[in-house]
């Protein structure tokens, strides 16, 4: 409690350790804290995933993401990610929630906040002069609301084909996340049905993604139900809907719901964040990433709201180095405490 770090960061994923990185670069102390395990979002991926993008536009701090595929698999991002915060010793608290983070007034002439956590060991309140949430959104999966949606063989993130062979599966949604988990099951001997509310398969898909999926629903490979509701998840094993066509019952031994993610708005404005209710877009200054309490700065694909697809880690890069010199030339404003 007595000891006072230049910087906390909440959130260890790609954007938090490229923060602690350059934290740790220019001399600050900082520590890390993440609710659940180093780069918990990407651990969560699907397992045999590769990323869109290519190696160069993943790498954080300077440090080169040296492997021979132009495009790494989850595997090699997660050993990447793993050995930058080897690289550069960045502090971390890891299985600790951030529940509030205060701020406390402005006695040491640079902002002063608390940080409340809770943990295995207990709840805890460590002390910072700023703080940068970069909690992403993936811990936050989108919910239909439909009865049933908890049980057991139903579930909000994707992992592998292989425990469904020649299984009856029902993926609801037509993003990304919905169409690459449909295709995987299909290639895998999987009897797929995707459901989806909205006319047809979804704009944003990737380019190369969308015309394959497309395909395998016009052929009938994967066969699918547009502009139609989840009604319920049944105990039996049946997703219960409404098509255009009226009611329809599809056995399913395993559902996965894929409608996106959206970001924890309601912490954000426990640590005096302005979020925007339609967009839930924090207010920020992108030019310094700092948000409306003065010293507290908003990073990573947190800044886009429920836009989830606008800043990816390839985009968002820049805001560790934005947020540590901001906060430098804070810190050397008030010389006498440093
Ligand atoms: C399947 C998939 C594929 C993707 N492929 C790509 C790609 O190819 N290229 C690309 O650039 N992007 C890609 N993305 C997006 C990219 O992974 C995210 O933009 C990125 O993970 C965001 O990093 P982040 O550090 O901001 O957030 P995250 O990686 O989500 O990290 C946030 C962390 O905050 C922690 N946290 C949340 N709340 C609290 C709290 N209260 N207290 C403590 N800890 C907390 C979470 O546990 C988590 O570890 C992909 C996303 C998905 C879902």
């Amino acid at each position: 409690m007595n000891e006072i770090l230049d910087l906390i960061v909440v959130g260890a994923g790609p954007t938090g350790i490229a923060i602690g990185a350059e934290a740790r670069r220019q001399g600050l102390s900082v520590l890390l804290i993440d609710k659940g395990p180093l780069t918990a979002a990407i651990q969560g991926y699907p397992t045999f995933m590769e990323f869109f993008t290519t190696r160069d536009r993943l790498e954080i701090a300077n440090v080169p993401f040296s492997i021979p595929d132009v495009k790494p698999t989850r595997r090699q991002a997660l050993a990447y990610y793993r050995m930058v915060v080897e690289h550069y010793d960045i502090p971390l608290a890891l299985y600790e929630e951030v529940v509030e983070v205060r701020k406390e007034g402005e006695e040491f002439a640079v902002h002063d906040f608390t940080v409340h956590t809770r943990r295995m060991q207990g709840p805890r309140t460590l002390r910072a002069r700023s703080v940068a949430l970069a909690t992403g959104y993936f811990f936050n999966p989108r919910r239909l609301g439909a009865p049933g949606e908890d049980l057991p063989w139903v579930s909000h993130r994707y992992k592998e084909p292989y425990p469904h062979f020649g299984q009856d599966v029902v993926i609801v949604g037509a993003g990304n996340t919905a169409a690459e988990a449909a295709l995987d099951l299909w290639r895998n001997s999987v009897r797929v049905t995707l459901i989806h509310r909205g006319a047809g398969v979804k704009a944003g898909v990737k380019y190369w993604v969308k015309p394959d999926m497309e395909n395998r629903i016009e052929e009938g490979s994967i066969p699918a139900r547009f502009n139609t509701e989840v009604r319920a998840f049944l105990p039996e094993g049946a997703v219960e809907l409404m098509t255009p066509n009226g009611p329809e019952v599809l056995p399913a031994q395993a559902a996965y719901v894929l409608i996106g993610y959206q970001p924890d708005a309601e912490f954000e404005r426990r640590c005096g964040v302005e979020v925007d209710a339609e967009t839930l877009i924090p207010a920020h200054d992108p030019e310094t990433c700092e948000s409306n309490v003065p010293g507290l700065y908003i990073a990573g694909t947190l800044q886009a709201g429920r836009w989830t697809d606008r800043i990816f880690i390839e985009n968002s890069r820049a805001h560790g180095p934005k947020i540590v010199a901001h906060l430098k030339s804070r810190l050397a404003a008030v010389p006498a405490m440093r």
